[in-house]
């Protein structure tokens, strides 16, 4: 009896949208997306926290919708810059800059940070909520380190410079498939999958 049941993918970064497809298929959902419901959400990312804007995202999209929504708001937390730009990692170049221009401006606060001080993570918290107020939340989180110079055509935002010394690759460089084995988003989605597959009677 699943076959009706929606998913709303409470986003608007083709991206990511990508990204969940691939990691959700199988759940007993239909993924669908915000344009698909018809649905428009403007909500201000202004939480100090990424799970706050989660919440925030996936709350709003659930009540407008009527659908079970899922959001996730994710950022890049780099040590020698106390934790920079965390929550603001999307704005962190101004609010309409690019992904070339976030990487830049990245690259431009680490100048003269010597490689073994360029230690990093990806944090992802996903958000489910439901149309009645109910959220739940699962997080993930992918070490590395910030490279010197952007490489790779895959991915998005700061992927370019997002090393793993263990693949000695970047984020950018490994097909989606393999990013989402090991990235914060795979991790946050397969802490959600099993929820998701077993929670029939209370969605
Ligand atoms: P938000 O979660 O939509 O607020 O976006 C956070 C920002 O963090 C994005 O605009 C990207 O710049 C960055 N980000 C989030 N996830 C990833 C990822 O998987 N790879 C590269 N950058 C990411």
């Amino acid at each position: 009896m699943t076959q009706g049941r929606r998913l709303l993918l409470a986003t608007d970064n083709r991206a990511k949208a990508r990204e969940y497809r691939m990691l959700l298929k199988g759940i007993p959902y239909r993924l669908v997306t915000p344009a698909q419901l018809g649905v428009k959400v403007s909500v201000a990312e202004g939480g100090s926290t990424l799970e706050e804007n989660a919440i925030s995202k996936a709350m709003a999209y659930a009540r407008a919708s009527g659908v079970l929504a899922l959001a996730d708001d994710s950022g890049l937390e780099v040590d020698a810059l106390g934790g920079e730009p965390g929550v603001r990692s999307a704005r962190y170049a101004g609010p309409e800059a690019s992904d070339r221009e976030l990487v830049r401006h990245l690259l431009d606060k680490l100048k003269g940070v010597p490689w073994e001080r360029r230690q990093a993570r990806f944090r992802c918290v996903i958000a489910l909520a439901w149309p009645e107020g109910r959220v739940k939340l699962f997080k993930g989180e992918c070490p590395g380190m910030i490279a010197f110079e952007p490489k790779g055509r895959f991915g998005f935002g700061y992927d370019p410079i997002f090393y793993l010394p263990e693949l000695g690759k970047t984020m950018a460089e490994l097909e989606p498939g393999r990013k989402n084995e090991i990235s914060h988003r795979g991790r946050a989605a397969r802490a959600a999958r099993p929820f998701l597959e077993t929670m029939d009677k209370s969605a």
